[in-house]
């Protein structure tokens, strides 16, 4: 049985980045950078107007002639004398010699000419050429994560296609006689199988959003071949109960039958001990515990981690919290525990139920308490680490 730390280095030890692709940026939202982006333009293209108003050559005098109109998309060309004003519009160009806008509320405007009555001080209201990013410049690193506003930001730099890595093709593997599709009749001694949608969801959360799932029985053939037709295709197996030490528990058999590598089984950890680590080829295979809880608590812990891994994230764990403890945790098993818990700004409270079994808690939580398995209590007050999950 292996520490939680040791267990999640092994898991980073074994992921080998995905192969690269170009992507439209419109389709790149949760990829990944494979290298840094360089700005092909200096952005803004040319000084702008911040503000409507009027552009003019600061000075001490606060009253100027109306020369001309710069409106959004023109190129206007003149010359601005010392007693001349532009009227502007916000994102419009600012002609070359001025220096400062006033905002239009900011002055008494007659039809030839304005009075500036709050003087604003030179500068002002001009967004400078390339103030946000100049030509040739990093625009992203390596490694980082395209958001909305990251997409936003590279087509106003006019690039319309980027490098990322792909995205890992995740199969999960549902283990269990007694399992049954919700929307199907429950028979006595039969459960709604709802580890395949919860992890589908929860992959969902690491931007995987196509996963195909299989199903097998308790029986070590059949399990045999499932693993055999899904290890060839994926790069991520996600396989659901049988891994226990059950008479019915295949899972592992099958994977060692199947030249998986073994990098770990078993982790000093409450809930999720039974958890077996192995890869193939570069594809990893979590089979993970088949008890709901324990289930989703070890793809938090590893199989997301894993995945920003394999995405070239640069960030690859969730980043943790700090808040104060309402009440006493006691730990008397020397393992790691994840407590389900709710967190606010300041607080962080453990919830009753936290069964391994018990999805009902976990609905309900908003974070994942960790007490570090050499931690016999926590007192109220302490602060803690949470582990935040959405
Ligand atoms: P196992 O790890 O296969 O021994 O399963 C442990 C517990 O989790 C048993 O109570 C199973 O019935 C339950 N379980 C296993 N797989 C699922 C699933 N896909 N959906 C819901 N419960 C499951
Ligand atoms: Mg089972």
């Amino acid at each position: 049985m292996i520490k939680v730390e040791e267990a999640l280095q092994r898991v980073e030890a074994n992921c080998i980045k995905m192969p690269t692709k170009q992507i439209a940026i419109r389709k790149a939202l949760g990829y990944v950078l494979t290298n840094k982006v360089i700005s092909p333009i200096d952005m803004p293209p040319f000084r702008q107007s911040a503000m409507d108003g009027y552009a003019f050559i600061h000075s001490i005098k606060h009253q100027y002639d109306i020369v001309s109109t710069s409106q959004a998309g023109d190129h206007l060309n003149l010359k601005l004398k010392a007693n001349e004003a532009v009227r502007i519009f916000t994102g419009a160009f600012v002609p070359d010699n001025a220096d400062t806008v006033v905002m239009q509320e900011h002055v008494i405007a007659n039809k030839d000419s304005i009075l500036i009555a709050v003087m604003p001080s030179k500068g002002t209201n001009v967004r400078l050429k390339g103030e946000q990013i100049a030509k040739d410049n990093v625009v992203f690193e390596a490694g980082t994560l395209i958001t909305p506003a990251a997409i936003g930001f590279l087509a106003s730099l006019g690039i319309t296609e980027i490098e990322v890595y792909k995205k890992p093709k995740v199969a999960i593997l549902v283990t269990g006689n007694e399992l049954v599709k919700p929307g199907e009749k429950l028979k006595k001694g039969k459960i709604y199988e709802s580890n395949s949608v919860m992890l589908q969801a929860a992959l969902e959360t690491a931007g995987i959003n196509k996963t195909k799932v299989y199903r097998v029985k308790d029986d070590l053939k059949a399990t045999k071949k499932s693993l055999k037709e899904i290890l060839k295709k994926y790069d991520i197996v996600l396989v659901s109960g049988g891994i226990s030490v059950g008479d019915y528990d295949f899972v592992k058999e099958a994977l060692l039958h199947n030249d998986v590598n073994e990098h770990f089984y078993k982790i000093n950890q409450k809930p999720g001990k039974p958890m077996f680590f192995g890869s193939k080829n570069g594809t990893l295979v979590f089979a993970l515990p088949g008890n709901p809880a324990s289930s989703l608590t070890n793809f938090y812990i590893y199989v997301y981690p894993a995945i920003r891994n394999r995405i070239g994230h640069s960030e690859i764990h969730r980043t943790k919290i700090v808040r104060t403890l309402n009440s006493d945790v006691k730990n008397d098993t020397g393992k790691t525990l994840f407590l389900k818990a709710r967190y606010d700004e300041t607080n962080v409270t453990v919830l009753e139920g936290q069964s391994s079994s018990m999805l009902n808690t976990f609905a309900v939580a908003n974070g994942l308490l960790i007490v570090p398995e050499d931690v016999e209590v926590y007192e109220k007050g302490t602060l803690v680490t949470v582990l935040p999950i959405d």
